[in-house]
């Protein structure tokens, strides 16, 4: 099958890999070739980890570079195309001109994916003709390494839309969960849910971040505790999604108030080195709010305890 990847970032060199590796025809497109490059790059070093780990052969690397191809032109990319995938930036005005766009290139039953993480896929493929064609497919990042896809279900799509979904992502080795296009479909709605309430208990005192985590962790088996992958996401990506669920489903998604504060401190996670936790070089080394010498006297206790898989479930 041919298949096109639109967008060549975190997501979309990500989703090219896993086609590819499959034993699909895969083209890459973005609109700079520096980042259809890097995109390819990345795949690249990611197959090259794979091999050291023997997780791949050098022949299955060769063979997954050899079926990816890049450009920046969108009819190059999905002319031919059984399928397109974009992943462009999150922006409905985006990936609404992408969806018309590529309709007005492909044969009339090319299907035609989005990766949207979060807004409606019923919109989205409204700026079709043929809207049946429309599906959601939503990876999670790492994509080589995270085995979920939401097949999210528009309003308009039909049952073999639905159902190539469903084979395509068997095929790629993933594991699809059909979801009906409706706010934070299945996984964010539910993961927020759970991050929101853990975010109210700290703000109640009802215990601290790292025993909310430790309990959800050792008391579930969740990989990582609730509070931990908020750090990791980014708060204020945790707030945006919480505004946008509230907005569509009501009061239970309400940010509490030190989430709010924590965003407009620019205290926002792993990634500015201080959320709900305090982060260096990528590791958490003690808790926002408590002094060096507590984080210093506790700091080897929680390395060892916070190494869990880093998926994302935005
Ligand atoms: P990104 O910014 O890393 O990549 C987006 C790429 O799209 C960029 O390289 C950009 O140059 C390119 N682009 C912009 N306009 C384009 C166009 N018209 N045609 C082709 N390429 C274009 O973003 P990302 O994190 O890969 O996110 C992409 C999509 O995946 C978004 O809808 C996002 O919500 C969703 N998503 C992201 C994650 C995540 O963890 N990052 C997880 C699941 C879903």
């Amino acid at each position: 099958m041919k298949v096109a990847v639109l967008g060549a970032g975190t997501m979309g060199h990500g989703i090219a890999q896993v086609t590819a590796m499959a034993g699909h025809e895969v083209t890459l497109r973005d609109i700079e070739r520096e980042f259809v490059d890097n995109g390819i790059e990345s795949i690249s070093s990611n197959l090259q980890g794979g091999v050291e780990r023997d997780k791949v052969t050098a022949e299955e690397m060769e063979a997954t570079l050899d079926r990816i191809s890049g450009t920046t032109d969108l009819e190059t990319a999905v002319g031919d195309a059984d399928m397109v995938i974009e992943a462009v930036p999150e922006e409905m005005d985006i990936k609404r001109k992408t969806f018309s766009d590529v309709e007005a290139l492909v044969s009339d039953d090319t299907i035609i994916g989005s990766n949207t993480s979060s807004l409606s896929l019923t919109e989205i493929a409204s700026a079709l003709d043929n809207p049946s064609r429309a599906v959601g497919l939503h990876f999670f990042n790492p994509v080589h390494i995270m085995k979920l896809v939401e097949i999210v279900v528009p309003e308009q799509a039909d049952r073999e839309t639905v159902e190539f979904a469903d084979e395509f992502v068997s095929d790629i080795d993933k594991v699809g969960v059909e979801v009906r296009d409706s706010p934070g479909f299945a996984s964010s709605r539910l993961g927020v849910s759970l991050g929101v309430e853990a975010i109210r208990m700290v703000q109640e005192d009802v215990a601290s971040p790292r025993d909310i985590d430790t309990a959800m962790e050792l008391g579930y088996n969740h990989p990582m505790g609730p509070i931990e992958l908020g750090d990791v996401v980014g708060l204020d990506v945790r707030l945006d999604i919480l505004e946008h669920l509230r907005e569509e489903l009501g009061e239970r998604f309400r940010p509490p108030q030190i989430l709010r504060q924590k965003v407009r401190a620019g205290k926002l996670g792993k990634k500015t080195g201080e959320g709900f936790y305090v982060w260096e070089d990528g590791e958490i080394v003690g808790v926002s709010g408590e002094s060096r010498t507590d984080r210093q006297s506790k700091s080897d206790g929680v390395s060892g305890e916070y190494d869990g898989n880093e998926g994302d479930d935005e």
